[in-house]
């Protein structure tokens, strides 16, 4: 069975960087990249907040170059999806599209979080068209202009302040008529003029030609419709962090984020890190979650030199 001294799981930034970082400390890192190559950047469009990118560059891009940057020093960068791992003894056994089984005498996970989404036929066909499941991202796009954000979370509750501050007009839909959000937040939210909460309603369809120019409503309590003229539709419902695959084995929150030592990417099985939207639900922006993962790398090069 192949051993493989760091093995990276997931191929965002978190992975990239953490492959950087590893290779250069002569770990000689093996890459997974997982079901999404690239992470949830390849489904953005221009990203204009990573340091070092004056001019913004697009996601998909973006993910490119950490790709090369990573090759570059020797990451050997490979396709396939973590499937099953056995963290009960170093090294560590992991499972590869179900088939091929490594043994890793470190263990970077960056396998990230996927956006929830309301399971509609018409989000998926404006995905990057007038839909869109991150404001921080794709917000700018809609400056100006009138969008609607659902959900009633924190997330949501953020995603609408922060598109009050760009868009002429923000609907925030909510299926209930109260919201879950911290109170921070709701009063954030109330406080913002141009914001209106669109309560006990849940989108049915989203309509446009090309892009997206509306979305029907239903009613929870008494299923009427009706119809918002927007531009910009954001789905705020959560995040699933894809931490599935370590459930029973490694230490993880009641949403599934898995917990890492206070300003470290250790988690409870020594020679295991975790780094990225994984373990992340506070900040999860392209940036932090590349710090992390140079913290992975470098904690992985003391753990194995510690070990000799
Ligand atoms: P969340 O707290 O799980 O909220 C999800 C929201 O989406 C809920 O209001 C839920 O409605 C609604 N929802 C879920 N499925 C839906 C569907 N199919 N259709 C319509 N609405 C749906 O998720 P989150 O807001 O992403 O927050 C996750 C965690 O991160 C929380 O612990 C939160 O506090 C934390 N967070 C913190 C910050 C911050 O402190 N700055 C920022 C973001 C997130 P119901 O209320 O009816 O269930």
């Amino acid at each position: 069975m192949e051993k493989i001294k760091c093995l990276i799981l997931g191929s965002g930034p978190a992975g990239y960087t953490a492959a950087i970082y590893a290779a250069r400390a002569d770990l000689k890192p093996v890459m997974y990249q997982g079901l999404q190559p690239g992470g949830q950047l390849t489904i953005t469009t221009e990203v204009e907040n990573y340091p070092g990118y004056p001019e913004g560059i697009q996601g998909p891009e973006m993910m490119e170059e950490f790709k090369k940057q990573a090759e570059r020093f020797g990451t050997d960068v490979r396709w396939g999806l973590a499937t099953a791992v056995d963290l009960s003894q170093r090294p560590f056994k992991v499972t590869i599209d179900e088939k091929t089984e490594v043994l890793a005498e470190t263990l970077i996970i960056s396998t990230g979080a996927s956006a929830k989404w309301i399971g509609l036929e018409s989000e998926q066909k404006f995905n990057g068209f007038g839909v869109s499941a991150c404001a921080t991202c794709d917000g700018f796009f809609y400056k100006g202009q009138t969008v609607a954000v659902v959900g009633g979370g924190d997330t949501a509750c953020e995603e609408a302040s922060y598109l009050s501050k760009l868009c002429k007009k923000v609907y925030l839909v909510h299926r209930r008529d109260e919201l879950r959000a911290s109170k921070t937040m709701q009063h954030r939210v109330m406080k913002a003029e141009n914001i209106e909460i669109v309560w006990n309603h849940v989108p049915k369809e989203i309509v446009g030609e090309k892009t997206v120019n509306g979305v029907i409503l239903e009613n929870t309590q008494t299923g009427e419709e009706m119809r918002l003229d927007i531009e910009g539709f954001f789905v705020a419902i959560g995040h699933k962090p894809n931490s599935d695959i370590f459930k029973d084995q490694l230490e993880m929150d009641a949403n599934g984020y898995l917990i890492t030592k206070h300003d470290s990417t250790q988690t409870q099985v020594p020679g295991v890190f975790a780094c990225g939207d994984v373990q992340d639900h506070v900040y999860r922006q392209a940036v932090t979650a590349a710090g992390t993962g140079c913290m992975a790398a470098i904690e992985a090069e003391r753990f194995l030199s510690d070990q000799d």
